[in-house]
Formats: structure tokens, sequence, C-alpha cells
């Protein structure tokens, strides 16, 4: 049918993140010795521009994600929500940073995919055995969980079936959580996305959301980001909320969050330390800054907290 092409098409785009990150991470904008596990090789080229946009995204949410983990002194959980492929779980294990559990959420079938690389390459494996106390590891075709790391197959649009499943992995309801979606949200519909938060929101009662996604999307820039999409057949249909940072934020401020904030990506590069972001500019050449700027215009890092045990998560900014 053709909302499982379209489906399919939104599956694809954990590739393309891949991808990029391991191209980028090649030429040194942030180190990362897991990816190379999940991408066959380091592909073609990828334009400067788009290596420095996963380095302001990479380093932009870590930078969140991070501060939630410190101050809750690793007391906590991550849900990664459409994680794809994504690496956080063994970076946060070899920086000491690892939550009491992790958990990832993603389509079955590309869970399938990132547990068959887990199960056969070593230098994955190993650090979720190492951190595992039992023999009772699971890790079968559609499903891994371990003490502190779960992967889970499912549909973020079916809201029942995510909640059984999180339970289901030994999900602790009274633990501060952090979520973390990445160019996930924008690929459901308003009501979808929202339905998400809430349940998100009614289900913690100290609790983080980070989200990544596209932003400022009405103005000609934008229309050509959403074309470029389409030709792949696959529909923002979240686009609405990219309209401006006011509307990511009212998704959570309508939705039972008691705090939120929303940066564009080109705010956020400008805060990132400064040192790192001077060495990183002088590995590429760029000449059409301009490109960058535009490109980083038109992505945001919104988060939004509700903190009942005072732990000060209001303070967690830029
Ligand atoms: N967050 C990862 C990253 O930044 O590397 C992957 C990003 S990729 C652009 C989007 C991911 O969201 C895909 O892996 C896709 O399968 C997942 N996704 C989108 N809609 C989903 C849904 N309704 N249920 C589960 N996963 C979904």
């Amino acid at each position: 049918t053709d909302s499982d092409t379209a489906d399919e098409a939104v599956r694809a785009t954990c590739d393309d993140a891949t991808v990029c990150k391991r191209f980028a991470t090649s030429k040194g904008y942030w180190r990362d010795l897991y990816i190379q596990y999940f991408a066959r090789s380091v592909g073609e080229r990828k334009a400067p521009e788009i290596s420095r946009g996963y380095y302001a995204r990479v380093k932009g949410v870590n930078n969140l994600l991070d501060a939630f983990i410190r101050k809750t002194e690793c007391d906590c959980q991550v849900i990664n929500l459409g994680a794809g492929l994504d690496t956080t779980f063994w970076r946060l294990k070899e920086e000491n940073l690892l939550p009491r559990k992790y958990f990832e959420v993603d389509f079955p079938t590309v869970v399938a995919r990132k547990i068959h690389n887990i199960k056969t390459k070593p230098p994955l494996s190993k650090p979720i055995i190492e951190t595992h106390s039992t023999d009772s590891l699971l890790l079968d075709a559609h499903s891994l969980d371990s003490d502190r790391y779960c992967i889970i197959g499912a549909d973020l649009r079916d809201i029942s079936s995510l909640d059984e499943k999180l339970k289901k992995f030994q999900l602790n309801t009274e633990l501060p959580t952090v979520f973390v979606s990445e160019c996930v949200l924008v690929y459901m519909t308003p009501t979808h996305s929202s339905n998400l938060v809430c349940w998100a929101s009614d289900t913690f009662h100290t609790a983080m959301f980070i989200n990544y996604e596209q932003v400022n999307m009405s103005d000609r820039f934008g229309q050509v980001m959403i074309e470029n999409l389409q030709h792949r057949h696959c529909t923002l249909a979240g686009v609405e909320v990219c309209q401006s940072l006011d509307s990511q934020k009212d998704r959570y401020l309508k939705t039972g969050w008691e705090h939120a904030d929303a940066l564009d990506m080109m705010t956020v590069y400008s805060m990132l330390p400064q040192e790192d972001v001077e060495r990183i500019e002088r590995l590429e050449f760029l000449d059409e800054k301009e490109l960058l700027q535009q490109l980083l215009q038109h992505y945001s890092i919104c988060w939004a907290t509700k903190d009942k045990l005072n732990l000060g998560l209001v303070h967690l900014a830029f």
C-alpha cells in the first residue's frame, strides 16, 4: 500500500544519517569508533556544510543529553526514539556515563538490522556483554535486552503497544528519564507526535525531551528541502510543527511539560566551544559560508522538562 511505501522510505532515512556520520568522523569532525560497524564503507564524499551540520547536531544533542545524565549522576534512563543505527550507547559506556538503562525504539525491520550488526561484530557486542551481570541476556532477531541496553521494535505511532513493550523490558517510570529523538517526529503527523510527547509527560514525573529536526520550513529554502525528500517518497507529515521555534515549543507546553526551549542550529553552532569549531572548520575548505548558515537555520533543537524531584532540570541549556 501507499502507507507501506511511505514507511519504507522513512525507514531508509536511518542509512543517510549513518553514511553522513561515517564520512564526517572519517574526516575527524568528531570521534565515533562504532559507526564504522553500521556503514559498510566511508562512501562518497559529502559536502563540507553537510559534515558541519552533522557536527552541530551531534555536539548539540550530546551536550544536553550528557548534562541530564550528569545532573542525575547516571541514576536515570535514556529512551532514544527512532534511534536507527545511532551509536550513543557505546559512547556513553566509553565515557563512563551509562545511565541505569539505555532504551532504543525503532521499526522492527530497522531493529533487526541493528541487532544483526551487533551479533556479528564483537566490538559492538563486547560492551553489552561486559555490562550484563547474569546469563539472561536476550538477543533474538527482533529484540535485545541486557541489564543496561535494550532495543525494541515498535511503531511510535502506536502508544499502547510502545508502553507495553517498554514496561515488559523493565522501564522504571519512577526514574528521571531523558528522551532523545533526532529527525523522527517530523515523519509523523502532528497528532501522532503530540500523542507521543503527551504519553512521555503523563508517564514520567521527572523527565526531559530532546528533539532535533527541521524548522523554518515555510520559506523558499525550506520548500526545496521538502521537495528533495518528496523525490525519495519521503513525506514530512509533521511539517506544520516545523514552521517555527514557537510551534516546536508549543507541542510540549500543550502536553503537560513544564518548560520548553528551542534554538535554531545556527545559534547552537555559535554557542558550541569555539576552539573545537575552529578546529573542524580547518578540516575542509568551505567557500560558501552562506549555504551553511541557511542549512543551520533550517534545523533546530527543542528541549522540554518536567521536574517533580527538583533536580534543577530547567537550568539545563547551552
Ligand atoms: N535518530 C537516528 C539518527 O539520528 O541517526 C535515525 C534518524 S532517521 C532520519 C529516522 C528514524 O526514525 C529511522 O530509523 C526510522 O525508522 C525511525 N522512525 C520514523 N518513524 C517511526 C515510527 N513511527 N516508529 C518507529 N520508528 C520510526
